[in-house]
């Protein structure tokens, strides 16, 4: 029985190897050396043998990809590296764009950019652990995603154990689930067949299909995974210096990387191979709509750094969209939260880049000019990736008799309030300050989830509460659970037409209290950020809120104060004192004071006891983890005082790459030395 057991033994975990080696052979090699039915049969023949054997199977065995049960719902994932968006440029020039803002910030360090075709897919993030995959995980809001690691193991081409040796301990890889064309084609095929409806674009289809509870349903799809970088790593590959070495430990390990990868030193090279791989991308079996353009030596993305979206190494370039002719129906106006009055085309329906588009985007009147576009007129519209789609050209010559041309609206079409042009003549603004649709878009922006996170308040609530006059400031929302009664009887229109409206109801008005609640504790940056204050984004609100502290501060400080802060030059400054110091600024500051919403931040106390407190810490070098801005912030955070010279009174010297004369001081005067893991480490201690 025993010697019995022992072949057996032996036998899977041959077959395993060999199974592995021609998943490696098939989608890392692009090489495979047996055919379909040779594959199944080894797979079965494993099968056979773990079913013999139930306690020799193992959770990584080729057999075991797909689950048996479905799953009650997701679990969330915290990525503990963001999952960053990348930018778009669509023209040569802005590529070119791109390119000096690089060269400026790396001044006269030598690099080269690494290419790589932009997969249209669904971004996702796979966790080896000591070589084993344990979690697979949507993007999400880039902080936080859907544990689908059941829904990844069906993925032939996601290994469920890396290959060969050398493997960091912890390896986070991310990259884009796909659907490949011939796959995509069958299924669709086979959903026809079946009377369902087919799935619009390759798309649409892998992101429905990785949103399956039930893994077995993901199963036979045929989608497909491709790695383009890396979350986290533990410990640090030393001697990868680049992405191009990354990529080729990747594929050492198993993981498929793109076999397109290209690398440039020179723009106007990079700009002819961008044209060239417009006509090559077509030939090949899945959708990409573009390029990744990225700095290929990691040390030199630590020193360009990230904005609070996306990193400032890397650029998408995506091709001229695909176009559509149709017929202009009518014009309507959006309102916007800044006043901006927005011509929005009503479209007779036309099928674009797999979706059917009805409205499109006219930007402003100048635009609604220079194409001298008339209702009735056919247009040519245009759809780029995610990006709404707009009206880009008008034929004149098929122009019918009656068409009538689009003037601006004389007065708000939200509140007939005046209108204004904006400096330039592009944009039409409403100025009245109490504008209905404006507080509707400002209270909606107030609410989002980037700001005060309050679920719920999407446009139609935010309609709702503006109409009935519930919500005049954005106090008025923590004012909300004095008027409940009114709230819970908030109606709204019946999803089917003949149906009654239905009122919002205790339940939704009590969750809604809840999360407006909840809501006092975010941070002052956010609340800064949701003041929606011209030209005060996400990163510059934090590096407003860590400098000053409080709201009282930050409107005291004049123009020369508020560009002390880093990051923050005269444009900033102005737009900042010019909120502060107008009535309606000033309003809003004391009505939320009046709510007791007033938060503090970085000038809170100090934490009492830690490593940090009262220490003096000076960082030199490139940290690979941390911009300058954010590392100084962490040790405040932590009770230290970051300092830019090294002396006696020095406690620590954080030592990222390429330290220089820092560290040799620190070193002369004997003051402890830190690594960048050494001082997460200590921070940790606490
Ligand atoms: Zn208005």
């Amino acid at each position: 029985m025993s010697a019995e057991r022992a072949a057996a033994h032996r036998r899977i975990a041959a077959l395993r190897a060999e199974l592995r080696h021609h998943d490696y052979l098939y989608y890392v090699a692009a090489a495979p050396e047996i055919s379909d039915e040779q594959y199944d049969r080894l797979l079965r023949e494993l099968r056979d043998l773990e079913q013999a054997w139930p306690d020799l199977v193992t959770p990584d065995s080729p057999t075991q990809r797909v689950g048996e049960r479905p799953l009650e719902g997701f679990a969330h994932v915290t990525h503990a590296i963001p999952m960053l968006s990348i930018d778009n440029t669509y023209s040569p020039g802005e590529l070119r764009e791109f390119d000096a803002r690089v060269r400026k910030a790396l001044g006269d360090r030598p690099f080269e950019y690494v290419v790589d075709p932009k997969i249209d897919g669904v971004a996702v993030s796979l966790r080896y652990e000591d070589g084993r995959l344990v979690l697979g995980a949507t993007r999400g809001d880039g902080t936080t995603g859907d544990d689908i690691t059941a829904n990844l193991r069906t993925i032939r081409s996601v290994p469920l154990a890396l290959h060969g040796r050398g493997w960091p301990r912890i390896l986070e890889v991310r990259g884009e689930v796909y659907w490949p064309r011939p796959a995509f084609e069958r299924f669709n095929a086979a959903r026809r067949a079946a009377g369902e409806e087919p799935f619009k674009n390759p798309r649409n289809g892998a992101a429905g299909t990785l949103k399956q509870l039930d893994a077995r349903l993901v199963a036979g799809r045929g989608l497909a995974f491709q790695a383009h970088g890396l979350g986290v790593l533990e410990p640090p590959l030393p001697d990868v210096t680049t992405q191009t070495e990354l990529f080729a430990r990747l594929r050492e390990w198993g993981i498929p990387v793109s076999p397109h990868l290209r690398t440039f030193r020179d723009i106007d090279r990079l700009l002819a191979f961008v044209e060239e791989w417009d006509a090559q991308r077509r030939g090949l079996d899945y959708d990409t709509d573009g390029l990744v353009i990225k700095v290929n030596e990691l040390v030199l993305r630590a020193v360009l750094g990230t904005t609070a979206r996306s990193p400032r190494w890397c650029i998408a370039y995506k091709y001229a969209a695909e176009q559509a002719e149709t017929t202009l129906l009518s014009v309507d106006y959006q309102v916007g939260k800044l006043g901006t009055i927005t011509p929005v085309a009503n479209l007779a329906p036309v099928e674009l880049a797999g979706t059917t588009v009805k409205r499109a985007s006219l930007h402003n009147f100048d635009q609604v000019r220079r194409l001298d576009l008339h209702i009735g007129d056919t247009v040519t519209v245009e759809k780029a990736g995610e990006i709404i789609p707009q009206v880009v050209a008008v034929d004149p010559a098929r122009r019918p008799p009656d068409a009538r041309p689009i003037a601006p609206p004389p007065r708000c079409p939200a509140c007939d309030g005046e209108v204004a042009q904006d400096e330039g003549g592009v944009y039409l603004r409403c100025i009245n300050p109490e504008c209905r649709a404006q507080l509707v878009e400002r209270l909606r922006f107030f609410c989002a989830r980037d700001q005060m996170d309050v679920e719920g308040v999407g446009e139609q609530l935010a309609e709702k509460l503006v109409a009935a006059g519930l919500v005049r400031t954005y106090a008025d929302l923590y004012r909300l659970k004095d008027r409940f009664d009114e709230l819970v009887r908030l109606e709204f229109a019946p999803a089917d037409a003949g149906r009654k409206a239905v009122e919002l109801g205790e339940v939704r008005a009590r969750k809604l209290l809840a999360g407006i609640e909840v809501s006092r504790t975010r941070p002052l940056a956010r609340l800064l950020a949701a003041l929606n204050i011209r030209h005060v984004g996400a990163t510059t609100a934090e590096l407003l809120a860590e400098h000053f502290g409080s709201l009282e501060a930050l409107a005291a400080a004049d123009e020369a104060a508020l560009q002390q802060v880093e990051g923050v030059g005269p444009e900033v400054a102005a737009s900042v004192r010019q909120f502060f110091t107008s009535s309606g600024g000033r309003h809003i500051l004391a009505e939320l004071r009046a709510v007791g919403l007033d938060p503090r931040q970085a000038r809170r106390a100090a934490p009492a006891s830690g490593p940090l407190v009262g220490k003096t810490v000076v960082v030199t070098g490139t940290l690979a983890r941390y911009t300058r801005a954010e590392v100084e912030a962490l040790i405040k955070a932590h009770g230290g005082k970051p300092s830019g010279s090294v002396s006696r009174k020095t406690d620590f010297l954080v030592a990222g790459a390429e330290a220089g004369s820092k560290l040799d001081k620190a070193r002369a005067l004997g003051v402890r030395v830190l690594s960048e893991s050494e001082f997460e480490a200590l921070l940790q201690s606490e």
